[in-house]
């Protein structure tokens, strides 16, 4: 570590604290391995002490008003907005990721708050028309926050992964202990320190604690938590469900993916190309919604293959601070391997290499890897079946649409899925085949904080943005009053 590295402490309560524990974890810049920073590796009574200090808070924090929680949200959209620049260039700092797509993140998070603060002031209970024998019983329903949430977050998109739980969880009233990830915790530390200095969301309802998986583990498994939420790998997703399943704790799951983007032959091939290269090669491919299989018609393989692959040769890899890149590094190191092993196990199960696969000459570090492109792949092979991370995309030929749907639904995940047509009913027929929670018509990787975005079968279970998120993070109470006074039998239902 350099000795200009910045040193960082948890935050808990309003300020910064230091670890009960001396284990720290290095924050690198990916693009050249400048080691920027450093965080504590949280420890079991790390964690203790921020969901004590979340239970005390959320104690008040509930009992604020929709019109507070309202204005207090607001002013985070303006503290965030104040602060995207910032926000933005720590981001690329973390995980590498272009500046162009990490600010163009953390410039749109004021939307998140402002949306959750209109939606819980304009939000209702119901009445509930309930049968009885005399018509003496009125039945309601209203809403209340489970009370602490406990938040793990990936390194891929931390602070937008980190607003997509905390918007709706704060304004249903709950507090917030966050674990980011191992490799990007230094931007929820800031986002922590502008909360406590501009805002007037009060001391202790959002909590950091840093650290790796041990420290994740230690918050899934806390007692003191009621409602977890988890973005992240398939297989951390099953620890953190098993331990909510223990706790009979609710929880949200948004993971990981395998998504097929589809070729029909009517296809517009320009426009097709582009969203092809949208879902696999935009953010180095680390996008859980990546595009990752390519499914093209037999009609248009052998011209979308030439001319994809060509545009992949054309990508500017180099400094992601940098306005002409169009990719950056991979993550950290391990990331990069992982890419390497899949291409040399494609290769392996047959399928061949039509471009990339290997570290670029001239570029820095050791993160870069070319943009891939594998063709003859077939949707058994592990380069079809498991999800990559990386800019690596696995094309597949298909007969007709029947088999493009049989095959992009041949997947243990749900996530997303293109489709590209310029036959509407096609397009509409397609789209209600494709299992999964998001679908693409002539269109890749867009989204909303009004949409709701989650995945089927291994993808996850809940769902982020939109209204349904707000119920992610409340549970109903329904209350009964017996009007009329009198005695009822007391040994019949009802
Ligand atoms: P990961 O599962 O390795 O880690 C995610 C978080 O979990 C980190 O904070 C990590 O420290 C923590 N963790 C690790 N082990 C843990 C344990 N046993 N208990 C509790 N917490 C633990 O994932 P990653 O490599 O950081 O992120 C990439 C993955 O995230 C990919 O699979 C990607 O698809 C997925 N992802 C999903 C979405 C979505 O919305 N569906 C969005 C972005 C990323």
């Amino acid at each position: 570590m350099s000795k200009t590295a910045e040193r960082y402490d948890h935050f808990v309560d309003g300020e910064s604290v230091a670890s009960t524990g001396d284990e720290r974890i290095d924050v690198v810049y990916p693009y050249d391995g400048e080691v920027w920073a450093s965080v504590p590796a949280g420890t079991t009574a790390d964690v203790d002490r921020a969901v004590e200090t979340a239970r005390a808070a959320a104690a008040e924090w509930r009992e604020t008003s929709p019109s507070e929680r309202r204005a207090t949200l607001y002013g985070i959209a303006d503290a965030l907005d104040d602060h995207a620049e910032e926000l933005g260039e720590l981001e690329t700092r973390q995980n590498g990721k272009l500046l162009r797509e990490m600010a163009g993140q953390t410039d749109a998070l004021g939307e998140w708050y402002r949306y959750y603060g209109s939606l819980v002031e304009t939000a209702r209970g119901d009445t509930v028309p309930v049968e009885n024998k005399d018509g003496g019983l009125f039945n309601y329903v209203d809403h209340e926050p489970y009370g602490v949430v406990g938040a793990i977050t990936p390194w891929n998109s931390p602070l937008m992964l980190t607003t997509w739980k905390l918007a709706p969880a704060l304004a249903a009233g709950n507090a917030f202990v966050h674990k980011p990830s191992e490799q990007t915790p230094v931007s929820a530390l800031r986002f922590a320190a502008i909360l406590r200095d501009e805002t007037d969301l009060p001391d202790g309802v959002y909590n950091v604690v840093t650290g790796a998986g041990e420290t994740g583990a230690a918050l899934a498994e806390h007692d003191g938590v009621d409602k977890l939420a988890f973005t992240g790998s398939t297989a951390t997703g099953r620890a953190v469900g098993a331990a909510a399943g223990r706790a009979l704790n609710p929880v949200s799951l948004e993971l990981g993916g395998k998504s097929p983007n589809v070729i029909l032959p009517s296809a517009d091939l320009d426009n097709a190309i582009n969203g092809v290269v949208k879902g696999i090669f935009a953010a180095t491919g680390q996008t859980c919604l990546a595009g990752s299989r390519v499914l093209v018609h037999e009609a248009v393989h052998d011209e979308f293959v030439e001319r994809f692959t060509e545009r992949a040769r054309s990508v500017t890899l180099g400094d992601p601070m940098a306005p002409e890149t169009e990719m950056g590094p991979v993550a950290f190191r391990e990331q990069w391997e992982t890419v390497r092993e899949y291409v040399e196990a494609g290769d392996a199960e047959g399928a061949t290499v039509a471009y990339g696969g290997e570290q670029p000459d001239g570029t820095p570090g050791e993160c870069f890897v070319q943009p891939t492109v594998l063709v003859d792949v077939d949707n058994g092979m592990q380069v079809a079946r498991e999800e990559i991370f990386g800019p690596v995309a696995s094309v597949i030929e298909v007969e007709d649409e029947t088999d493009a749907v049989e095959t992009a639904n041949d997947t243990d995940y749900g996530l997303a899925a293109g489709v590209w047509t310029e036959d509407m009913r096609q397009a509409h027929r397609v789209a209600d085949a494709l299992e999964a929670g998001t679908v693409w018509v002539n269109e890749y990787r867009t989204l909303s904080h009004r949409s709701p975005f989650g995945g089927f079968g291994d993808s996850g279970l809940g769902r982020e943005n939109g209204a349904e998120a707000l119920d992610e993070y409340r549970q109903t109470k329904s209350v009964w009053i017996d009007l009329d006074g009198e005695v009822d039998d007391p040994f019949t239902l009802g």
